[in-house]
């Protein structure tokens, strides 16, 4: 299980500044209380394993960051990650399996370490003790080391719980601000930024206008082609309106087969034109064979206008008027 979560890579994970101070700290306390030249945290990161933090000991002749291909490295890490157990050598010269591993190179003869894993049980590398002389522990020793190690883990936990949070809040805002179906604004969120975005326009006295969008004869949609189908419909506007319109203006879905547009910096001709351009496209477009068509209001907002309500309640009139004036047409008030 372990080899094949290797054998297709581990990403290195992120471990923020506040832990990388700790697990610092924790690798220069094992050092003295073992007495040792080097300690050091191993990060697996790809097919790659690398020193993550090492000791600032005497004599210590690991460097940050210092990584090697992880498979077949020889390395007593690469053991312990591949095992996931414990391993102890105590003199690495006598034992044939370890005589002539990178570490010797170091002079480095005696290990001990212990795997690092996160709490779904994925590697993220080792915890280890590294000497230049024969060395034997007794249960203390090594329980100091799994206490340390056990430590290093609950930050793993911690880390990945936080990010969690993160990833959750974010999809949460997401659901707060867009319509999950069209990922477009949804109708409350409209409301929040068209509020200040009519603020500034009517400070700097630029025109502003507000469109409601409506599919024609939508329910015959549904009812000819299935709810799935009118869904894909729905879900398809947007990107026929986006086309025709600026990064400045707002599109949002209002509901159901209903969508609003304010358009920035923009008076009525102007409108007329976006709105008609829509009107076109749409008509001359078909979303998976299916063809429609849309009925547009629009209204123009006046400096002197009481409520943003009020303005698409005069739009809403005139996508009245183009329903009952045959539909497929746009209509101004
Ligand atoms: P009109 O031309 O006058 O606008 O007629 P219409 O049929 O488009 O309008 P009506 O208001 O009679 O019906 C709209 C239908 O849209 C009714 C509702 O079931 C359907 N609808 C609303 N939201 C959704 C949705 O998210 N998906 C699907 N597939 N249908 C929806
Ligand atoms: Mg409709
Ligand atoms: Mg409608």
């Amino acid at each position: 299980m372990i080899n094949q979560e290797l054998q297709n890579g581990i990403k290195a994970f992120d471990v923020n500044d506040d832990i990388v101070k700790q697990w610092q700290e924790i690798v220069n306390c094992l050092a003295i209380l073992m007495n040792v030249p080097a300690v050091l945290i191993m990060r697996l990161n790809e097919n790659k394993i690398e020193i993550f933090r090492t000791s600032k000991s005497k004599d210590n002749p690991y460097k940050l960051l210092g990584n090697k291909n992880f498979f077949n490295s020889g390395l007593y890490c690469e053991t312990v990650i591949r095992t996931n157990k414990r391993l102890h050598v105590s003199n690495a010269l006598k034992d044939e399996a370890w005589k002539d591993n990178p570490d010797i190179a170091f002079n480095m003869i005696s290990y001990l370490g212990f795997p690092i894993r996160h709490s779904d049980s994925t590697p993220f590398g080792t915890l280890c003790v590294l000497d230049n002389r024969e060395r034997f522990w007794d249960v203390e020793e090594e329980n100091l080391i799994i206490q340390f190690r056990n430590m290093i883990e609950n930050h793993l936990e911690l880390t990945s719980t936080v990010e969690e949070v993160h990833r959750l809040n974010a999809s949460l805002e997401r659901m707060a601000y867009y319509d999950h179906m069209t990922n477009i604004y949804n109708r409350r969120y409209f409301f929040e930024i068209a509020e200040s975005t009519i603020t500034l326009l009517k400070r700097d006295k630029k025109p502003i206008s507000i469109v409601m969008i409506d599919i024609d004869n939508f329910k015959s949609i549904n009812d000819t082609y299935g709810h799935a189908m009118g869904d894909e419909v729905i879900k398809a506007l947007p990107q026929k309106i986006i086309p025709c319109i600026r990064e400045s203006d707002i599109l949002a879905r209002f509901g159901g087969e209903e969508f609003i547009l304010l358009l920035a910096n923009s008076n009525r001709d102007n409108a007329l034109i976006v709105s008609q351009k829509i009107r076109s496209i749409i008509e001359d477009t078909s979303v998976n064979g299916i063809k429609f068509t849309v009925s547009l209001g629009l209204s123009q907002i006046n400096l002197d206008d009481v409520s943003l309500r009020d303005v698409i309640k005069k739009a809403d009139e005139g996508l009245y008027q183009a329903k009952n004036s045959g539909k497929n047409k746009v209509c101004m008030n």
